[in-house]
């Protein structure tokens, strides 16, 4: 038995530099994720230092056992997370994936012939064999895939983890479509043993859906070099995730000789044949008495074709990291060493034959080629030429048949056979729509209530509409939609208000610490029903009263970033196409600072007037809004009240009421042109001047309006020419009111 003390003699080894920078994207950022919990958990250096150790001697003795040829079974389970977009990957793809990787794993890759001969002697047999659980944590029965529909599966990150299946069960794989700010570049990470066991509910491998494909030689072994991670591998230069720069890191590993590493440029022979940091390496083991047991003399040639580097050419493991990844698996870390415990392998059903189940049926609503949040027609006025597209989405077996069915007067209304069914509804309201989808094993049905919502064209109101939101009822055919089905969601709210005690608010407030609570991607939207706009012809406000807040208790060390934000949107083709008209990022949509626990408004005075100018060629007979609220990380409650159209701009009016001797200017700053509002006097006449700064006179007019009434004059941005700051002059049955006017 070794007492292994190991000298690696290499040409020079100079201690690695921070030479690259940070921010230059690699495919794995397993390294990072890493240094950020070691960060968190100091303590983590002590315990990893200790796994170290023991796995150094535990290596020993498993390498000089006299055969050490045991196959392990591993119960892996993917998780797919999507938006029913690319990156919702078929079963087909994930099942050829999952037994690729038990391929890598017994190492009956083909490519292991293209090992070049200096390596041929070293290459590694895992002895793993991957197995999709047959059965889930409840002891259901499963095909090892499971799919939820999340906006966590963009700028995806650890929260995209919230339905993690037991670690030392299970190895979890989840499939996502993009990265998030954190992990800008990357393919995928993963955790080492050490580190999972102090967040051991972010355990397991995490993967852009795009590096998956078997037959796509530069992605498909990205899943089995996330699993060596998963198994304790580090990359052959170490841990500092700056491949190509210094030679002097190290892995742990005897046969993987020095190297720098190098980048996912491709597989040139400057890589394959590079000796830049292991010329002369070898390494020298004593036995337990310190005596000269042996000096192996390992290649002088990086290993680039190493599953653990990134050149995109890997083809294997040596069998000094096969040694290291089976000593972690049987090591109690993290729990790897349950895995494969025959009690854990009757319980996952990892090697029972993979069951017959039924579908599970799903369905995509129309998904065009424009931006996902927008691709879906859920809301149409019963109307509309345009028509709401339905397509099969069903899986977990393969489908033999569906059968649709469709509420609201559908002009297909039920069981087609077709995987696309293209409708219009001729009934307003929520739709009803089921479908069944079924194969050899049985059939599953789906039915959603509220994926589409059929508008009426009757209109509500116009020009001095107002909605106070005093009941639920008011509301009946303003649809809101919870698009992920969350609690990040509008409603219906009584508990505050204006005037009354009822609105409507977005629920933003994120109860939670981690997982379930990031709001971040998430949107939603509330509708308005149809107002006639058409008649009216001078200055028309869409207006309404916000309050809202933000909370930095989930942040770390707090934080004054806002990240929630709403836009307002007008329709006049039914919910055809929508303009935008209106948009409140979070700095004025947060007016009440920071809030620890969920914010309720408790006075009146902390609701803020809000005024959309609705433009002219907006007002139409049928004329729809949609509100569409983006929560943030830091989000809090934000509520909603008083909607009205008017030709002033909300609370403009009521102030100049309260104060007759003063005048409004808005917008200011303005670009095109701005209006003042004013109270008249006992004459009606009110002028106005503009002077430059300098003092110089640019406009000036005067009018006579209605005596003692409040009035709006618009002023062309052509009175004044340059952009600047202006003073604008209104005079009142001889008194004068100044207010500053910036334009730009
Ligand atoms: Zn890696």
């Amino acid at each position: 038995m070794f007492s292994r003390f190991i000298f690696i003699v290499a040409a020079i080894l100079c201690i690695a530099g921070i030479g690259r920078a940070q921010s230059e994207a690699q495919p794995c950022s397993s390294d990072e994720h890493y240094r950020k919990l070691l960060a968190k958990y100091p303590q983590l250096a002590g315990y990893e230092k200790a796994f170290e150790e023991q796995l150094g001697k535990r290596m020993a003795e498993r390498t000089t056992a006299a055969a050490d040829t045991t196959i392990y079974d591993v119960p892996i389970v993917i998780h797919v997370i999507h938006d029913y977009g690319d990156e919702n990957l078929s079963d087909t793809v994930l099942y050829d994936a999952a037994q690729y990787w038990t391929v890598v794993y017994m190492k009956e890759n083909a490519d292991t012939a293209d090992v070049i001969p200096t390596f041929v002697p070293y290459v590694g047999k895992p002895g793993m064999r991957l197995h999709l659980a047959t059965k889930d944590p409840n002891g259901n029965p499963t095909k090892g895939i499971v799919r939820f529909q999340s906006y966590l599966t963009a700028a995806a990150d650890d929260e995209a983890k919230f339905n993690q299946w037991p670690p030392n069960k299970y190895v979890n794989i989840w499939f996502i479509g993009t990265f998030g700010a954190e992990d800008v570049g990357v393919a995928a990470y993963a955790y080492f043993p050490s580190s999972a066991v102090f967040e051991p509910y972010y355990d397991g491998i995490i993967c852009l859906s795009s590096y998956v494909s078997v037959s796509d030689v530069s992605v498909a072994k990205t899943v089995p070099h996330e699993m060596g991670h998963v198994m304790n591998l580090y990359h052959p230069w170490g841990n500092t995730n700056n491949p190509g720069v210094a030679c002097g890191g190290t892995d742990h590993v005897d046969d993987t000789p020095p190297t720098k590493g190098h980048n996912p440029s491709g597989c040139t022979p400057a890589a394959l044949y590079d000796t830049a940091c292991a010329t002369g390496y070898m390494v020298t083991y004593m036995d337990s008495h310190g005596v000269l047991d042996s000096i192996v003399n390992y290649p002088d040639t990086a290993n680039s074709q190493n599953i653990m580097d990134y050149t995109y050419c890997s083809k294997m493991f040596t069998k000094g990291q096969a040694a290291r990844m089976r000593t972690a698996l049987t090591s109690a870390t993290a729990g790897r060493n349950n895995l494969y415990t025959t009690a854990n392998l009757a319980a996952t059903g990892a090697l029972a034959p993979m069951p017959d189940l039924p579908p599970v049926a799903d369905f995509i609503m129309n998904r065009g080629t424009g931006p996902t949040s927008d691709a879906r027609a859920y809301f149409l006025t019963f109307n509309n030429s345009s028509s709401f597209v339905f397509r099969n989405a069903s899986w977990n077996d393969t489908v033999s048949g569906v059968s649709w069915s469709f509420s609201n007067g559908a002009t297909t209304p039920t069981s087609t056979s077709m995987s696309t069914v293209t409708n219009q509804f001729s009934v307003p309201g929520w739709v009803t729509v089921s479908l069944t989808a079924t194969s050899n094993a049985g059939s599953n049905t789906i039915v959603n209530t509220q994926a589409v919502y059929v508008a009426d064209t009757t209109t509500v109101g116009g020009m001095g509409y107002t909605q106070n939101f005093s009941n639920a009822s008011d509301i009946s055919n303003w649809p809101m939609m919870n698009f992920y089905n969350n609690q990040f969601k509008w409603q219906f709210y009584t508990g505050a208000g204006i005037g009354d005690n009822s609105c409507i608010r977005y629920r933003s407030y994120d109860s939670s610490d981690r997982i379930t609570g990031n709001a971040v991607g998430d949107h939603d939207d509330f509708y308005t029903p149809a107002f006639n706009l058409s008649t009216s012809t001078d200055n028309l406000y869409l207006n309404f009263f916000t309050t809202a807040a933000y909370t930095n208790h989930n942040i770390a060390g707090g934080t004054t970033t806002v990240d929630d934000s709403m836009e307002v949107d007008v329709s006049i083709n039914g919910g055809g196409t929508w303009y935008r008209i209106g948009g409140y990022g979070s700095t004025r949509l947060d007016n009440n600072g920071n809030y620890g626990t969920e914010f309720v408004p408790n006075s009146a005075t902390t609701w803020v007037p809000r005024a959309i100018n609705i433009p002219s060629s907006f007002r139409n007979a049928q004329t729809f809004f949609r509100f569409r609220y983006h929560p943030g990380n830091t989000g809090n409650d934000m509520y909603l009240d008083n909607l009205y159209f008017d030709g002033f701009p909300a609370g403009i009016k009521e102030a100049i009421t309260a104060s007759p001797n003063s005048f409004n200017i808005f917008p200011n700053p303005s670009s095109n042109g701005f209006s003042m509002v004013f109270k008249t006097g006992n004459t009606g006449a009110v002028s106005y001047s503009i002077k430059d700064i300098t003092g110089k006179l640019v406009y000036q007019n005067t009018k006579v309006f209605t005596a003692n009434s409040i009035q709006q004059e618009s002023v062309s941005r052509s009175a004044t020419q340059a952009a600047g700051m202006y003073f604008v002059t209104i005079t009142v049955d001889g008194v004068n009111m100044t207010q500053k006017l910036v334009v730009y």
